[in-house]
């Protein structure tokens, strides 16, 4: 039995997917590349402040580190950026946080974000994106921006089946597809392409889009938007949102409705207890959220789509530097900043760590530890209020203080500690 084991609890989880959190828990942390080591240390002695002022001594986080990417390269030896038992302490304890990672683009390894996702079946990326009051950013109203985006995280274009231009793979591939493309009279394809294949199937989509409504009935949200490219991609993206449909229309008949009955049927009034259920284009959706975000509440997409669409949403509310995410699954749940290693500050102290710090709001959340998380909230808007920020705040405040990423998050605890129990 490991050191940790002895002074924390493991996680147990429910049939519905959801954390049973023991007072004691043991909660794994990975660093991340580049700024992780700066972001991580600013943010846990703002999450173990919360705690400890919420629940005096009765609630502990027993923090247990994992190695993964140059940190574990360099301890464990050049070929070793995911240890097998990286993965093994993430299924084991259930919950977990991390810094980015770093990927190169092009040629070397696969993601290793990618790879944590698929290995640990973690299919639901959430991205909460929402205004924190004096955040400079780009719209006028960004304060109309409140969405949780629900994106499918282990299938399509993502699943990372593609072969190289030229390759013996990629004419095999090609050849086989030809044959069928010119059976049905349809061009064909150039066999000197790259090739990649979009894998999307009903029980991810399924499971996906029943997650987003759960997520909305349990938190009293509105609707829950189903965005796909369904008018180009008919098989794939079409078929998911007529799953995310059925979903609703199958396992929560009583308390959805469909935008359709809500104009032809109920007169645009919503039955108590019920949420909208709608869909729209990607292309579309991107419009919509800057025109009219107040209308959209969650929203659950796949992954390609999911991807571009919570790092705009973001932006509309002052960047990445500010966005939490989340990657959920059935049996573990892996809470991580959002944005990458930003590799030319790393070691300056000078990022912002919010988006990790808020991730881990997400993260007390999740356990039920809603207290501590309002805590975090509550100091993290305060020290803004106050014209504290890192660099990228600063350069767009008039008059602010710029401080470093560790002064920033000494500055949230210090009105951590000092609130009112
Ligand atoms: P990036 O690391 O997110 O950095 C791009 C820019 O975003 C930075 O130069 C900085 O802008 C701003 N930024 C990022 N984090 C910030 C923070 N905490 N505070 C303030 N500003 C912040 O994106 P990238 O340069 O494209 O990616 C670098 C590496 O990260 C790549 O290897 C990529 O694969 C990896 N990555 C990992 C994850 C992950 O682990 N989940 C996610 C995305 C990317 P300014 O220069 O304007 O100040």
């Amino acid at each position: 039995m490991s050191e940790n084991e002895r002074a924390g609890q493991i996680i147990e989880w429910d049939v519905d997917g959801r954390p049973v959190v023991p007072d004691k828990p043991i909660i794994s942390f990975i660093e991340g590349d580049g700024i992780g080591p700066d972001i991580w240390a600013a943010a846990w002695p703002v999450f173990d402040a919360a705690v400890r002022q919420a629940y005096g001594g009765k609630r502990r986080i027993i923090w247990h580190e994992l190695l993964a990417g140059e940190k574990a390269q360099k301890l464990r030896g050049p070929d070793t950026r995911l240890p097998e038992r990286t993965l093994e302490d993430i299924a084991r304890y259930g919950i977990a946080i991390k810094g980015p990672l770093t990927t190169p683009v092009g040629s070397g390894f696969r993601s290793l974000n990618v790879a944590l996702r698929q290995k640990l079946d973690l299919y639901a990326c959430v991205r909460p994106v929402r205004y924190f009051q004096d955040v400079p950013a780009p719209v006028v109203h960004p304060e109309r921006v409140d969405v949780v985006i629900f994106r499918e995280n282990t299938e399509d274009v993502y699943a990372g089946v593609e072969w190289e231009a030229g390759s013996q793979d990629a004419q095999e591939v090609l050849k086989f597809i030809n044959k069928k493309l010119k059976d049905s009279g349809s061009p064909t394809i150039s066999l000197k392409s790259a090739v990649g294949i979009k894998p999307m199937s009903e029980f991810n989509s399924r499971r996906l889009v029943r997650r987003a409504i759960q997520y909305a009935l349990e938190t009293g949200r509105k609707s829950v938007t189903l965005v796909h490219k369904g008018n180009i991609m008919k098989y794939t993206e079409g078929a998911f949102r007529d799953w995310g449909y059925r979903v609703a229309l199958e396992e929560f008949p009583e308390q959805t409705v469909t935008e359709t009955e809500l104009s032809e049927r109920l007169n645009g009034q919503i039955p108590s207890g019920c949420i909208v259920i709608k869909d729209r284009i990607a292309d579309a959706m991107f419009q919509q959220l800057i025109l009219r975000p107040e209308e959209y509440s969650v929203i659950a997409t796949p992954n390609l789509n999911g991807d571009y669409l919570s790092d705009a949403a973001a932006a509309q509310v002052g960047g990445l530097g500010m966005a939490p995410g989340a990657n959920i699954g059935d049996r573990c749940a892996l809470f991580e900043a959002t944005h990458g290693t930003a590799p030319k500050y790393a070691g300056l102290d000078k990022v912002n760590p919010s988006s990790l710090i808020l991730s881990g709001v997400e993260m007390l959340k999740f356990m039920g530890w809603t207290e501590a998380a309002e805590l975090i909230v509550s100091a993290v808007t305060k020290t803004i209020a106050q014209g504290i920020v890192t660099y990228d705040l600063a350069r767009q405040m008039e008059g602010a203080q710029e401080v470093k990423c560790s002064e920033f998050g000494a500055a949230i605890r210090e009105i951590i500690v000092k609130a009112a129990r």
